[in-house]
């Protein structure tokens, strides 16, 4: 009985493992797909645009920061 009841838990901590990965790799998705809050205006207007290069659909500026990421 005892013996079952470990297997069962290592199997659990294996899927629960790839799920945390599968769903960071998603955040980082949403992170560059979706709008960014705009440094100048502040509103969630901000897109890339393209490699590097970010714009602004509400007050039309563009940056250039990270590939992915826009902070
Ligand atoms: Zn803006």
């Amino acid at each position: 009985m005892g013996h079952t009841k470990k297997v069962g838990t290592s199997g659990r901590f294996g899927v629960r493992y790839g799920r945390t990965t599968r769903k960071k790799i998603a955040d980082i998705e949403a992170l560059y797909r979706g709008y960014h809050k705009c440094t100048n205006c502040n509103k969630k207007r901000v897109k890339r645009i393209a490699f590097g290069i970010w714009k602004c659909y509400n007050c039309d500026l563009k940056f250039a920061r990270k590939a992915y990421l826009f902070e």
